[in-house]
């Protein structure tokens, strides 16, 4: 079946045509992997991947929802917000609604079509981009500025061709944090606040510096290479346990080294205390202590323009997720050392939650094309499973 937009996907299922539209980008990890939960340094982009929500409002007080990936509808009632184990893609949209009425934000019932250009399972971030765009398609039909109270009293301005006025740092801040909300509650992923924060303050040509204990974010350019993404085809389950067992790993090393967070532990620190820790306590603290360093030194690069310095520390990083947080998988493995062995390569590592789904390879932009090739071909002849390396741009963020 051909490609159809958010608005066609509406009004093929409600036929008439939507009368809001909001889309949010998802995200990249370029660098710093499973840091920010930990309070720390990581770097992201956003992508021209996208969740595109078309709407409506209704005035019956019931929200229904048709997506392009799950064939059944969801249909509940504005004032009966709740898990239907029947189609639980629809938790993340009513997690972010129940989050946006705990604000104080009203609305009322709706009709949506979810559509998404980001590809499932590949560390792409779909989760996040669809509870950005969730919060934006709601305040497209029933307009509220949130700041850290919650909804304030004045909604924000139209201009006379019925835009809204946009958001500001403030405001997208406290959108990320209630998305971030809405999966650690309603879904029940203990997600940190990377995903929210790319998807709302990507900037075009930049890499985004993202500082989780501050809660600071701040772009250093990357232009002349691509971003290429290599699914590996192997699912991973975020919801089940692996992510929630590493940061239980961490959160517990910190708490012997009476740390607030991994965030506040230096190296020479960590390894003077290693009898204090579990040796899988041990190995988790090692990864994001020297992960977190990793992003010093690699925003410095950035800055110096030292794109092949940069892409070392992507292959470092590689390394330090396998040997010591143990999230990767043959396949990434096999991913990363195809991509080492091109000569276009600057750096390679897996991407997002790790245990499959993705590696991102930063290329030099004029060989990408036989960057892609190499690495289909070669993973295709050792694994028998085919490969569709995305070239991705980097984009602006939602809103
Ligand atoms: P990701 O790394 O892509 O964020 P997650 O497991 O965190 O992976 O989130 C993926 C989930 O987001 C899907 O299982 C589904 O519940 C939801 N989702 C993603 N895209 C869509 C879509 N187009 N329509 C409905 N739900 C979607
Ligand atoms: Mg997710």
């Amino acid at each position: 079946m051909p490609k159809v937009s958010a608005a066609e996907l509406f009004r093929r299922g409600f036929n008439f045509t939507p009368a809001r539209v909001a889309r949010a980008p998802g995200r990249l990890e370029v660098l710093g992997n499973h840091t920010d939960y930990n309070e720390g340094l990581v770097m992201s982009v956003a992508v021209d991947r996208y969740i595109e929500i078309a709407a409506s409002p209704r005035t019956d007080g019931r929200i229904e929802l048709v997506s392009s990936v799950f064939p059944q509808r969801e249909r509940f009632a504005v004032t009966d917000i709740q898990r239907n184990p029947e189609a639980p893609w629809a938790d993340y949209v009513k997690g972010v609604l129940l989050e946006l009425r705990r604000k104080g934000v009203h609305f009322s019932g709706f009709s949506a079509a979810i559509d998404s250009s980001i590809p499932l399972g590949a560390g792409m971030s779909s989760s996040a981009a669809l509870e950005v765009a969730t919060a934006l398609v709601v305040r497209e039909m029933y307009p509220y500025a949130l700041n850290e109270q919650g909804a304030a009293d004045v909604p924000p301005a139209r201009d006379r061709q019925g835009r809204l006025s946009g958001l500001g740092i403030k405001e997208r801040l406290s959108l990320a944090r209630l998305c971030q909300a809405a999966e650690n509650r309603f879904v029940g992923v203990n997600c940190g606040l990377l995903d929210q924060i790319s998807s709302l303050f990507g900037k075009a040509h930049h890499v985004l510096s993202i500082d989780c204990r501050f809660q600071t974010v701040a772009h250093a350019p990357l232009v002349g290479e691509a971003m290429v993404v290599c699914n590996t085809g192997v699912k991973h389950a975020l919801v089940g346990g692996e992510y929630n067992a590493l940061r239980e790993h961490c959160e517990s090393a910190a708490r012997a080294l009476q740390a607030k967070s991994l965030r506040s532990v230096e190296m020479s620190y960590l390894k003077a205390n290693k009898d204090r820790l579990s040796p899988r306590e041990y190995e988790c603290a090692y990864h994001v202590v020297g992960e977190i360093q990793r992003v010093v030194y690699a925003e410095r690069a950035l800055r110096e323009d030292d794109h092949r310095q940069f892409g070392q520390y992507l292959f470092q990083s590689h390394e330090s997720s396998r040997d010591f947080l143990r999230n990767s998988c043959p396949e990434l493995d096999l991913l990363v050392d195809l991509a080492r062995r091109h000569g276009a390569c600057l750096g390679s590592r897996l991407t997002g939650g790790g245990f499959g789904g993705a590696t991102i390879s930063l290329v030099a932009y004029h060989e990408v094309e036989a960057f892609m090739e190499h690495m289909a071909s070669a993973y295709e002849q050792q694994t028998g499973r085919k490969l569709e390396p995305v070239v991705c741009q980097v984009v602006d963020g939602a809103g």
